[in-house]
């Protein structure tokens, strides 16, 4: 039983400003500081904490920055074996000013060595061999698709950000998971809450797999390839944070699916783990482990 991610590797630098800059304008930051980063390895942190047997796939630079994402990642016992070290090329960044008070931010991300990993590094044993895949959109397409090509086992998608998705990549999904504003992205429809009768609508419209749409503090949406509708509400937590609570509940699906491939309790396990995620600072300053989930498991 394992979990395979194939994505990005960043490191966070977080910036607190009084207020965000505007085009062309200076301010001052109040203090910075570096977090370990990227949605695919956010993931593959959240999974490694509730369990073991969780693989990385991905590139970081030869530089401090990738040695503090490799530890990281070891220190949720993520396997990072094939995590390549990329010469010549940064480790990838995302610099977040961050307003005080309001917690709105920017995001600047800069690729660097995530750009690098190629269809040939997705093309590996804890890929073909793993029983969920689990792929993000913040490494090449084509490595994408060639990752879930080569996959035997359940393939799970977060679609983001959010880009056009490719038929060939479409057929070998299982299980998509888009938050709100990314099924309305994906399906070409505008901004705006929607009900769940017309989330289902949007889902369907978008691909015949399973579709689990992530609904913030509402919970998520499960909307089976066939078969009814099913909303699961979050336990009553109290949010300090909800940065990367997205990436916690990915982590977390996969695990359970690898453990059992009921779609619904899986999608319970998430919400839960994930609803936890956000009593804490961070993408990952409050990952639960599984004692947590299943203490508060409805
Ligand atoms: P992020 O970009 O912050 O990682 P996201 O937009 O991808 O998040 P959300 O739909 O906001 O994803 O959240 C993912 C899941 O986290 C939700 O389905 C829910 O289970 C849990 N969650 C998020 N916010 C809350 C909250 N305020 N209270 C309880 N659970 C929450």
């Amino acid at each position: 039983m394992s979990v395979t991610v194939v994505g990005s590797l960043n490191e966070d630098v977080l910036v607190a400003v009084d207020r965000l800059p505007g085009r062309g304008e200076t301010v001052i930051g109040r203090s910075a500081a570096t977090a370990p980063g990227g949605k695919g390895a956010n993931q593959a942190a959240a999974a490694g904490e509730l369990g073991p047997g969780v693989h990385m796939v991905g590139r970081v630079g030869e530089d401090p920055a990738g040695d503090r994402q490799l530890a990281a990642l070891a220190g949720s016992r993520v396997n990072v074996s094939r995590v390549l070290r990329t010469r010549g090329v940064p480790t990838g960044t995302a610099t977040i000013p961050v307003e005080q008070g309001s917690g709105e931010n920017l995001i600047v991300v800069v690729p660097g060595a995530n750009g690098a990993l190629v269809p040939a590094d997705a093309d590996v044993e804890s890929v073909r061999r793993a029983t969920v895949l689990l792929l993000q959109l913040e490494v090449p397409m084509t490595t994408v698709t060639a990752a879930a090509a080569a996959a035997r086992g359940t393939v799970v998608l977060t679609p983001a950000p959010p880009q056009p998705l490719p038929a060939e990549l479409l057929e070998r999904v299982d299980v998509l998971v888009p938050n709100e504003h990314e099924l309305a992205q994906l399906a070409g429809a505008g901004p705006g809450e929607r009900s769940p009768a017309e989330l289902v609508d949007l889902a369907r419209s978008v691909a015949s797999c399973a579709v689990v749409v992530t609904l913030g503090a509402r919970g998520a949406l499960v909307v089976p390839s066939d078969g009814e509708p099913l909303l699961q509400t979050p336990p009553p937590v109290t949010p300090v944070d909800t940065t990367g609570a997205g990436d916690c509940f990915c982590g977390a699906l996969a695990q359970a699916l690898a453990a059992d491939p009921d779609l619904p309790s899986a999608v319970r396990f998430a919400v839960t783990a994930a609803a936890l995620s956000t009593t804490g600072p961070g993408a990952r300053g409050a990952l639960p482990d599984a004692g947590a989930v299943a203490a508060l498991l409805p």
